[in-house]
C-alpha cells in the first residue's frame, strides 16, 4: 500500500469556524488505477456545515463506474462513496438541526440550487437550477472545489443535505440505504408498489436486495430475475414470493405479462425487450442500472400493450428520510460483508465479478 500525499488544489469555504484540514482517505489517483490511502483538503467548517465523523461507507457500483471512467471523463483523485453513515463531531454557529452525536446519513448529493421547481418540491437530485446538483463526490461545489465522498474519516457537510439515521437502524447496515435503498424506494413508491401489485426486480446485486426487501415490506407481490438460480435462497429468504432464471427462456415465456412493475438494477446493458415483455398492459419497466452504453428496447415491446419505459435517479431528501424511517419501522437494512479499508480494491473486483451477497460497507476507522 502507498501512501502519497495529494497537494491541496480545493478552495475552503469561507467563514468557517474549524480549522480547515486534511483528512484520510482512501482514492483513485487516476482512472481505473487501484484505490490508495493518502489525505484530500477538508474545508473549512460553514455558519450551517457540519463536520461528520464517518463510521461506515457502502461500495455502490456507480463508485466502479465512476473510477472506472464509465460515464463521463472523471475528476482526480477521486473519493468514492455516497453510502455514508456516521455521527456529528462538530457543528457551526448557525447549525439548527444537529447536535454533536446525532447519527446522520449522507447520500448521492451535497448540494443543490435550492431555487428551482423541482429543489422546492424536494427533488434536489433532479435540480434544474444553475451548476445544478451537487454530487458528493467527482463534481465540483459551488465554491469550485472537487467534491471528496465517504471513503474518508470525515466528511464537512450542509446541514440540510444530512438525513437522521433513525435509532432502531445499525449504522453499517443502513450506510447503503443512502444510495441502494433510496435508489428503489422511490420507484416502487412513484409506481405504486403495494398490495394486488405484482413487480419483478431484475438482478440481484446491492440495488436489487434492498428492492426485494421494499417491495415486500410494501405489500406487493416480488419475483427476482437473476441470471441463475444460484442466489435462490437468498432471493426468496429477502422475501421474494418467487425467483427465476433469465438464462432460462421458459422465464419469458411463463411470466409473459405479468407484472405491473419491472425495476432493472442491472449495471451492464441490456436489450429489454424480452423483459419488457413480462409487463402486463400498461405496465411500467423503470431503468435504475447506469450502464456506459446505451439500452436497447424492441417498438413492438412497448407498443402492443401501450407499456412504459421509464427511468429514476436516486430519490430527493425528503424521500430519503422517508425511506429511512420506513426501514426503521419495517426492520430493514443491507445484507453486508463489513470490510476494512484496505480490501477495497478487491472489493471492486469481486462485485466486477458478481460475487457480492449484498453489498460491500467499507470500516472507515481502518482507512
Ligand atoms: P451490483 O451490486 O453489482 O448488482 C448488479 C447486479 O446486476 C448483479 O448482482 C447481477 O445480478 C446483475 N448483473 C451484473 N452484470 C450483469 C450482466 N452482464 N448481465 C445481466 N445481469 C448482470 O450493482 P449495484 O450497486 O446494485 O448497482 C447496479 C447498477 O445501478 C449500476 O449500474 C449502478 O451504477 C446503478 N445505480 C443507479 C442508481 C440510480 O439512481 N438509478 C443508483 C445507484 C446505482 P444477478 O447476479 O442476480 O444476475
Ligand atoms: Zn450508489
Amino acid at each position: 500500500m502507498t501512501n502519497t500525499t495529494i497537494t491541496d488544489t480545493g478552495t475552503a469555504a469561507a467563514g468557517g469556524t474549524a480549522e480547515a484540514g486534511r483528512i484520510a482517505v482512501y482514492a483513485a489517483p487516476a482512472p481505473r488505477a487501484p484505490l490508495e490511502r493518502t489525505t484530500v483538503p477538508r474545508r473549512a467548517l460553514g455558519a450551517r456545515d457540519i463536520l461528520i465523523d464517518v463510521r461506515y461507507a457502502g461500495i455502490c457500483h456507480s463508485d466502479i463506474h465512476q473510477v472506472g471512467d464509465d460515464w463521463a471523463p472523471g475528476i482526480f483523485p477521486m473519493v468514492p462513496g455516497h453510502e455514508i453513515a456516521g455521527v456529528v463531531a462538530e457543528v457551526g454557529p448557525e447549525v439548527s438541526r444537529w447536535s454533536v452525536g446525532d447519527r446522520v446519513g449522507v447520500g448521492c448529493f451535497v448540494d443543490s440550487c435550492r431555487e428551482c421547481d423541482n429543489c422546492r418540491a424536494g427533488l434536489q437530485q433532479y435540480c434544474t437550477g444553475e451548476g445544478g446538483v451537487v454530487f458528493t463526490y467527482n463534481a465540483r461545489g459551488r465554491d469550485g472545489a472537487p467534491t471528496y465522498g465517504g471513503y474518508a474519516r470525515q466528511l464537512v457537510v450542509d446541514e440540510q443535505y444530512a438525513l437522521r439515521i433513525p435509532d432502531a437502524l445499525a449504522l453499517d447496515t443502513a450506510a447503503p440505504l443512502l444510495c441502494a435503498g433510496i435508489t428503489l424506494y422511490s420507484p416502487l413508491t412513484h409506481w405504486g408498489a403495494g398490495p394486488g401489485r405484482k413487480v419483478a426486480v431484475v438482478g440481484l446485486g446491492g440495488l436489487g436486495h434492498l428492492g426485494v426487501k421494499i417491495a415486500r415490506a410494501k405489500g406487493a407481490e416480488v419475483t427476482v430475475l437473476s441470471r441463475s438460480l444460484r442466489k435462490r435462497e437468498d432471493g426468496l429468504r429477502l422475501g421474494a414470493h418467487d425467483y427465476r432464471a433469465t438464462s432460462d427462456p421458459a422465464t419469458f415465456t411463463e411470466l409473459a405479462g405479468r407484472f405491473d412493475l419491472v425495476v432493472n438494477t442491472v449495471s451492464a446493458g441490456l436489450d429489454l425487450s424480452a423483459y419488457v415483455g413480462l409487463l402486463r398492459t400498461g405496465g411500467t419497466m423503470v431503468q435504475l442500472g447506469a450502464p456506459d452504453g446505451p439500452v436497447g428496447v424492441n417498438a413492438h415491446a412497448l407498443l402492443t400493450g401501450r407499456r412504459s419505459l421509464a427511468g429514476s435517479m436516486i430519490g430527493g431528501l425528503p424521500e430519503t428520510q422517508e425511506m429511512l424511517d420506513f426501514c426503521a419501522e419495517h426492520g430493514i437494512g443491507a445484507e453486508i460483508e463489513l470490510i476494512r479499508a484496505d480490501r477495497i480494491n478487491e472489493a471492486y473486483e469481486r462485485v466486477l465479478r458478481g460475487d457480492v451477497r449484498y453489498r460491500f460497507v467499507i470500516d472507515a476507522s481502518t482507512i
